[in-house]
């Protein structure tokens, strides 16, 4: 990119930047062209080589980096008045805590755009079980103070992450005999590839066509059942896999019994791959599909998701969904 488009794009600056759909979104922003800050929690003795070795990459590619925590207001405030559209990709714990990035915007009182960290499922128009509810709670209010404060926003809803989905059913880097399907595996789900979900994240910030929008990223071609990927991924591999069910009573007893926050992984499980809440409801007239927005744009088909799998595969990044996986080989096998 010219540094002449560069300096007349917005500037954008992320929270959450160095996380798992974070580090996508701040590469997507840099490519796209826009000047790109992040704020990060400051390094110490405690952080990790790979935090440290991602701060040096951002950096290498011209990301501004402003180290400071949430509860610093003032910094907040000096830092959000020199861009002009704030995404927000802090992880779970955190999604509350974005009331303080809220109270900074109001201060500052110059942004053109305001993504806050939903990148799930549609959280106004899904009621799962209880533990996934009250996780998707949390993001409902944040969306209801940022409309309340007369804030532009886009609320974004990527569905699955599908590196990340495909690595926690398919388990590809562990070559199984078996894959576990949760319920009868025939529910639609919607996966998307991070790098898409990144690239169309940082055009719907951008675009005035969005701005006070709910945007969802359903492409058809990346709508598939847990059946259908398995069957897809055994004739990529040329193997056979056996599937074993868990049935959807078991997961509910667990979802109602294992404690918080182990009983909402489950609870996502159940949502997304149980009842397919990510095509449970119908896209009316007002709502904006980004796989329709953007015809320029093509989403990675699920078929070439997996292609990636095949000859480069993106390593897993699923520590709170593994304690499952090790719950349910043990609770089936023991
Ligand atoms: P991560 O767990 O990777 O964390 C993101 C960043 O949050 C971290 O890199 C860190 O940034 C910051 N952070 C973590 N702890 C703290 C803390 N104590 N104080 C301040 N900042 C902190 O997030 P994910 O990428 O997994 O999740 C981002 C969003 O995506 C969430 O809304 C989540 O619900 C959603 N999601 C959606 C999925 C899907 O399939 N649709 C799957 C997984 C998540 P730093 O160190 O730079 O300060």
């Amino acid at each position: 990119m010219g540094s002449t488009e560069t300096t007349t794009k917005d500037k954008i600056l992320i929270f959450g930047g160095t996380g798992y759909i974070g580090k996508y979104v701040v590469k997507a922003s840099v490519s796209l062209g826009h000047k790109t800050y992040v704020y990060a929690r400051p390094i110490s003795e405690k952080t990790s080589l790979s935090k440290l070795q991602l701060h040096k990459e951002f950096q290498s590619l011209g990301v501004i980096i402003v180290q400071g925590e949430l509860d610093e207001h003032e910094k907040l405030v000096t830092v959000i008045r020199e861009v002009d559209v704030v995404i927000s990709a802090l992880a779970y714990p955190q999604v509350l805590d974005q009331f303080k990035i809220i109270d900074a915007i109001k201060v500052a009182g110059n942004i053109k755009r305001f993504l806050p960290s939903d990148f799930g499922c549609e959280e106004d128009r899904v009621r799962p079980l209880p533990p996934f509810d009250n996780f998707l709670e949390k993001k409902r209010r944040i969306r209801r103070a940022i409309e309340a404060a007369g804030i532009p926003y886009t609320f974004v809803s990527a569905n699955c992450f599908g590196a990340y989905f495909v690595n926690f059913l398919l388990r590809p880097y562990d070559q199984p005999e078996l894959i576990l399907v949760y319920g009868s595996g025939e529910a639609k789900a919607v996966l998307n590839y991070e790098e898409d979900i990144a690239i169309c994240t940082i055009k719907v910030a951008n675009d005035p066509k969005t701005c006070n929008q709910v945007v969802i990223y359903r492409p058809q071609t990346n709508v598939i059942s847990q059946l259908e990927l398995i069957s897809l991924w055994e004739q990529k591999t040329g193997r056979t896999f056996k599937r074993v069910h868990i049935a959807e009573e078991d997961l509910v007893k667990q979802a109602e019994t294992l404690p918080h926050p182990e009983n909402i992984p489950i609870s996502i499980l159940h949502c997304i791959f149980v009842k397919g809440e990510t095509m449970s409801f119908r896209l009316n007239e007002n709502d904006v599909d980004a796989s329709k927005l953007y015809s320029d744009f093509q989403f990675s088909t699920i078929d070439q998701l997996l292609d990636i799998f095949l000859f480069d595969p993106p390593r897993p990044a699923i520590a709170a969904f593994e304690v499952l996986h090790i719950y349910f080989h043990f609770f089936l096998f023991e």
